[in-house]
């Protein structure tokens, strides 16, 4: 595989509907780079949890903005060899276990909506995918992060699916939530993504939808791969 085709590969699509294990799945197998961008939104607001800059759902804007501009957010991604994934670094210490408790899943959708957070988190996600070779997966990389990418996906279920896989994932990891609670959470993040006014959750008109509401894990990795080969094979012929 020569350098010209190392692909962007964009996922976008609604509240956990498994766009992290489509993105993992697809980064393993043709060894690129996964980011996730959630994980940014998520750290963010674990940062703004830790130093109560929060009352209720309304976010002290004046002093995080003074935190970005002092540097004091510094986000990064990494490679855990022996969990074989990547984990999120806040100022270096791996909070990745933090962050996807339902305490920064409440908080990290009205965060998302401030543009100044945004168009920080965007930058840093330019940066880290301008090479190409990469996964990234959120809810505005195929309409504005990179608009360009060369494949897009945009991923959906029926959201009580979508509660019932993250109830599931959450109680395996011993976390006291109730079902009507995640259900809950699912739909106010998907409202408030979908409807905010800075690069809202929708679907690219190129992006190609995927309901996998009811498909496994395999066939929607199979599926996937083989769009891929399709746009890697249709490089190729352009660059010969
Ligand atoms: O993907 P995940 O569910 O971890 O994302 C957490 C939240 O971060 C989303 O509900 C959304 O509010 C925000 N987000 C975003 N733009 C992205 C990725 C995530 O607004 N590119």
């Amino acid at each position: 595989m020569t350098t010209h085709s190392k692909l962007i590969i964009a996922i976008d699509g609604h509240s956990s509907c498994g766009k992290s294990t489509m993105a993992k799945d697809l980064a393993k197998h043709f060894g690129y780079k996964y980011i996730d961008t959630g994980a940014m939104y998520r750290a963010v607001t674990f940062f703004v949890i830790k130093n109560k800059l929060f009352t209720g759902k309304i976010i002290d804007e004046k002093l995080l903005q003074q935190a970005f501009k002092e540097n004091q957010i510094n986000i990064e991604f990494k490679y855990n060899p022996i969990r074989l994934n990547s984990e999120t670094l806040l100022n270096g210490k791996n909070i990745e276990q933090e962050i996807r408790g339902i305490e920064v899943s409440e908080l990290v959708s009205p965060i998302a909506v401030i543009p100044f957070v945004r168009h920080e988190l965007v930058a840093l996600q330019r940066e880290m995918g301008k090479e190409g070779g990469i996964v990234m997966d959120g809810r505005d990389i195929g309409t504005n992060v990179f608009p360009n990418a060369d494949l897009k996906i945009f991923l959906t279920a029926d959201p009580k699916i979508r509660a019932e896989r993250r109830f599931k994932e959450l109680k395996e990891k011993g976390q006291d939530v109730t079902f009507d609670e995640i259900l809950k959470n699912v739909k106010e993040r998907d409202f408030i993504d979908s409807n905010r006014k800075t690069h809202p959750l929708k679907q690219a008109e190129d992006a190609i939808l995927i309901d996998n509401s009811y498909i496994t894990i395999k066939e929607q990795v199979q599926k996937v791969i083989k769009l891929v080969n399709q746009v890697l094979n249709k490089k190729t012929e352009r660059e010969n």
